[in-house]
């Protein structure tokens, strides 16, 4: 018998096409999968089986039936809980919004259900997606299928585990300075931050609305460009959505994935290439054993500078807490969730965020506070803006020489759980490659480059495009994606420990 839980997204949908297969199959199979293994990964924070199973029924009569379906119709998906889904609790991993149900779905929610892709349920994430391993979630840790003592990666944690454990095969993200690509780098998948602007951030819980962007997960290139499909395009609801519609990835993977890299300039990015900062030797040799498969597809490789990366990271950890702090004044025991009565209002406003935030977000909402307020306003924020335009510029300078950049994705394979939790700078430390995509709106995509050969852990390799260039990611992350899977023999994602099903 087939097990479906280990097919692509795309060879599910075809096979539902041809009647090898229905939905409800596919969806019921994806959610024992999630009853057998889920108690140790505890990737998702609620489970909507009969939601889902409901999905998937009205898809298989209306492929009975002779309807024409959407691309993805059947595929069930798993949901970040960032993202607002009508009638499923949505807490974006927060004890202060435990219980709320939303009355409405954000945009993306609303683009799967019209996809007609079946909802398995809600995934672990850190608090507001302030964190890099699942650990600040209010609900516990999520733990990496690759070694359940390990990180998943944050804050989108979850989505990626779902992804690596085979709960799921595809899974929407967010990610604000990384939390898509870290989490795809330290399970072995697939993560895009799109450009910002593709996505609609309408019905997503906002961390900081300059940074923040949805985006596709999935186990491949090609699963990860059909989802992004399904969720972009310009929306009246998103102020800062783009006006433009959706790259043309799907045909973009397809087309790298005949591994012709011809004509293709790739800048690898010197600053963060390993030669300088704390990239461990696996990561690096696996980074550069890539660039080869690259060179080797036709690719021309060069070496390229971005100094202003240097302060990247300071900077958004000045901006994201000042955007942050603003953001979640909304949480105020008044409009969502939890409530603790103290008498009078400013009191009760008080002691539910004294009980309803986590230690992390209660040090970056006093750090924006203080950030932004009069006296120190143009020291810190004023300052970070312009790392912010410094970064922007070191980008436009590449891109004048390259089509795209790369680096890894993360300086190390995914720490133990517990061992960085109580050292927020070790923490921040993890997204020193990711940040600089956020800050200047462009899109990137992180995908497997292989184990290190020191602890047999998923290496991530990073590729960033200018903006609205996301199809860029998809041919050189199919051509590559190629490549690697003809040397592994299959999947790496197929090579993670088999987890004990209970
Ligand atoms: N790890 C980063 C942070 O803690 C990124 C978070 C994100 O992308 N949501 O801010």
């Amino acid at each position: 018998m087939t097990d479906w839980t280990r097919a692509s997204a795309a060879d599910m949908a075809a096979a539902m096409q041809r009647g090898e297969v229905s939905s409800v199959e596919l969806t019921q199979a994806h959610l024992d999968r999630i009853a057998g293994v889920d108690g140790d990964v505890h990737a998702f924070l609620h489970i909507d089986a009969e939601g889902a199973l409901a999905t998937a029924r009205a898809v298989d009569e209306a492929r009975a039936n002779g309807e024409d379906l959407p691309a993805l119709a059947g595929v069930p998906i798993a949901v970040k809980d960032v993202l607002v889904t009508e009638g499923l609790p949505t807490t974006a991993g927060s004890r202060i919004l435990e219980g709320w149900i939303p009355p409405y779905d954000g945009t993306v929610t609303r683009k799967l259900r019209e996809a007609r892709m079946p909802i398995l349920g809600k995934t672990n994430m850190d608090e507001f997606a302030m964190g890099s391993s699942t650990e600040h979630s209010g609900y516990g840790a999520t733990h990496n299928p690759w070694d359940l003592d390990r990180i998943p990666g944050g804050s989108g944690g979850g989505s990626a585990a779902a992804l690596a454990a085979f709960e799921a095969p595809l899974a929407i993200g967010s990610d604000t300075g990384g939390s898509i690509r870290q989490p795809a780098s330290v399970t072995a998948t697939v993560g895009v931050k799109p450009t910002y602007g593709g996505v609609s951030r309408y019905g997503a819980i906002a961390l900081a609305s300059s940074l923040d962007q949805l985006g596709p997960c999935a186990r491949t290139v090609l699963d990860t460009a059909l989802l992004h499909e399904v969720m972009g395009g310009h929306d009246d609801m998103d102020a800062t959505s783009l006006d433009e519609p959706v790259p043309a990835v799907v045909d973009a993977a397809r087309d790298g994935a005949r591994r012709d890299l011809s004509g293709v300039r790739v800048g690898v990015i010197k600053e963060l290439s390993g030669a300088e900062g704390g990239f461990q030797d696996g990561v690096k040799q696996r980074f550069d054993e890539a660039l080869e498969h690259l060179r080797a597809m036709g690719a021309e490789i060069v070496e390229v500078s971005c100094p202003s990366f240097e302060y990247a990271l300071a900077a958004y950890y000045v901006i994201l807490p000042s955007e942050a702090s603003s953001n979640l004044a909304k949480f105020d025991s008044v409009r969502f969730g939890m409530r603790v009565e103290k008498g009078n209002v400013e009191r009760t406003m008080a002691a539910t965020r004294a009980e309803g935030f986590g230690d992390e977000v209660k040090r970056r909402i006093i750090l924006g506070t203080y950030a932004l307020s009069a006296g120190y306003y143009d020291a810190y924020y004023g300052s970070a803006q312009k790392v912010r335009t410094l970064v922007q510029r070191d980008f436009d300078a590449a891109f004048a020489e390259v089509d795209v950049l790369v680096s890894p994705t993360t300086p190390t394979t995914p720490f133990k759980l517990g061992e960085r939790v109580d050292d927020p700078m070790a923490m921040y430390l993890n997204d020193i490659a990711t940040i600089p995509a956020n800050l200047a709106g462009i899109p990137g995509m992180s995908l497997p480059a292989g184990t290190a050969p020191e602890d047999g852990l998923p290496v991530g390799f990073q590729i960033l495009a200018p903006a609205r260039e996301d199809a860029r990611l998809y041919r050189v992350g199919a051509a590559l994606e190629a490549a690697l899977v003809d040397e592994w023999g299959g999947a790496l994602t197929a090579q993670a420990p088999e987890l004990e099903v209970k």
